[in-house]
């Protein structure tokens, strides 16, 4: 029988990679005669972590195969902008794709290119070739209906930035969007990164199909707006979160072994996702409004401070804090295993900045949200999980996104101890029953699943 792959290509960084790897696994666990080839590019900032996860998951998972692609010299007038170079670096290499998928191709027969939206440089490569040519969108559904539409905005404000609106946006699938919760690097037309939006969402909707990570009944109104709407077929295929081999064995892990001390549902858990930073005066604002509201917590703090390596918990957060909250709280730094937290039995609320990978582990292990977004998309997402999902609360916060104590303290109270906790709760709980169905034989992940692949394994 001649052989058979799937070339996949997401953007290296966890909160994009850990979803795509994941994809891999289901494509291979249902199809072991598909070989499943993972291109890895440099990633466009220094981060160790996802180093180590590749070589963790390369060690359990040997019929994965990293490809790395070489290191390329990066020419001195490349814009140096996050968003910039996560779009460049993948243009960059497009002739070392081409020779890339050329090689595969002598091998094996490429039954599909599953592209990030970052890698949307490499749809151009790939059709030449005449190869099926997917996206993996690795936020929601609802998240689609909004990037999908990102064409429709740029004809329909004839000309003017997004900045310079104050509308709401009637997205098919979603609930109004006000202009000011769009991505910030989508604000001024004139950018690169605006451009480089607009192409993907336009390459898109010619791709041969758009791979979701999220589940049918999460988000039914998107997922109906996109089938209805003039777009590829679309393909449900989540929860797809982290399983296992992410992290180390977290068992001794000291945030775990606190929540076992805790009663249950009694803890308040805040993660800002792999990015989210504050400074020292939302750091102090938030420890206040913690110890006002009186519930038990437990903290990710990141360094503040951009110029130093290390840094001091007391000295980020307020007087004697640390001291005063002992018995009720713990702060870490940098980094928890937050999916073995949120479903551990103590954890009752989630403190999140709605990242959608930490959206989908609230939605499994059933944790109602406080939302409080921060960048990317997270401020649609806001909306969705709120207005749409409800499953979360909203929580006040200024234009520039500073949040009082008084909002921290009333809003994780609300979450906690209120009725509209109870109500977020009960929603989240009945999603997460939803989930489990979703995923077995017959459910509509499955069958969504089978529909992807069945082109891919027909003879
Ligand atoms: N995460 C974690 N510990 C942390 C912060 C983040 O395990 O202290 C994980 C989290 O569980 C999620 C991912 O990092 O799987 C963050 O992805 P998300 O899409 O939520 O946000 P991003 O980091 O991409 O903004």
């Amino acid at each position: 029988m001649e052989s058979a792959a799937v070339v996949l290509y997401p953007f290296p960084e966890m909160g994009h990679l850990v979803p795509m790897v994941e994809l891999g696994k289901l494509i291979h666990t249902h199809h072991p005669s598909l070989s499943i080839i993972i291109i890895i590019t440099p990633a466009p900032y220094e981060t160790g972590s996802t180093d180590k996860y590749i070589t963790t998951v390369s060690a359990t998972n040997p019929s994965i195969t990293f490809h790395h692609l070489p290191a390329l010299a990066v020419p001195p007038d490349f814009h140096s902008e996050f968003i910039d170079l996560a779009f460049g670096i993948p243009e960059l290499y497009n002739p070392v794709m081409h020779n890339t998928l050329i090689t595969i191709s002598a091998k094996s027969t490429i039954k599909g290119v599953i592209l990030d939206f970052f890698s949307n440089a490499c749809f151009q490569v790939s059709t030449s070739l005449g190869l099926p040519t997917y996206y993996f969108y690795t936020s929601g559904a609802s998240g689609l209906c909004a990037f999908l539409y990102l064409t429709t905005i740029d004809k329909i404000t004839n000309s003017k930035s997004i900045k310079d609106l104050d509308i709401n946006f009637d997205i098919p699938g979603v609930p109004p969007i006000h202009s000011s919760y769009m991505p910030t690097v989508l604000f001024d037309r004139e950018t690169n990164s605006y451009k480089k939006f607009i192409d993907t969402s336009s390459n898109m909707a010619k791709s041969s199909g758009l791979i979701v990570n999220s589940f049918l009944e999460l988000e039914e109104r998107a997922v109906e707006a996109l089938r209805d709407g003039p777009n590829p077929p679309v393909y449900l295929i989540g929860p797809l979160i982290a399983s296992g081999n992410q992290a180390d064995d977290v068992s001794e892990n000291e945030c775990l072994k606190w929540l076992k001390t805790q009663p249950s549902k009694s803890v308040v858990f805040l993660c800002f996702g792999s990015m989210g930073v504050f400074k020292k005066e939302q750091l102090k604002e938030i420890g206040v409004g913690l110890e006002r509201s009186g519930q038990r917590f437990l903290w990710v703090v990141r360094n503040p401070s951009q110029d130093v390596k290390e840094f001091d918990l007391d000295d980020v957060l307020p007087e004697g804090f640390l001291t005063r909250t002992k018995d009720k709280g713990l702060v870490v730094k940098n980094w928890a295993p937050q999916p073995a937290i949120l479903s551990h039995e103590s954890v009752g609320g989630f403190v999140s900045h709605c990242g959608w990978n930490s959206s989908l582990e609230a939605v499994v292990s059933g944790v109602p949200m406080v939302a409080w977004p921060l960048y990317a998309e997270q401020k649609l997402n806001r909306v969705y999980l709120v207005e749409e999902i409800k499953v979360a609360l909203w929580l006040t916060m200024s234009s520039d996104g500073f949040v009082t104590a008084e909002a921290v303290e009333e809003t994780v109270r609300r979450l906690m101890d209120g009725e509209e906790g109870r109500v977020v709760k009960e929603r989240i709980l009945e999603m997460s029953r939803r989930a489990k169905v979703a995923v077995e034989d017959g459910g509509s992940t499955r069958v969504d699943f089978l529909k992807l692949t069945r082109p891919w394994t027909d003879m």
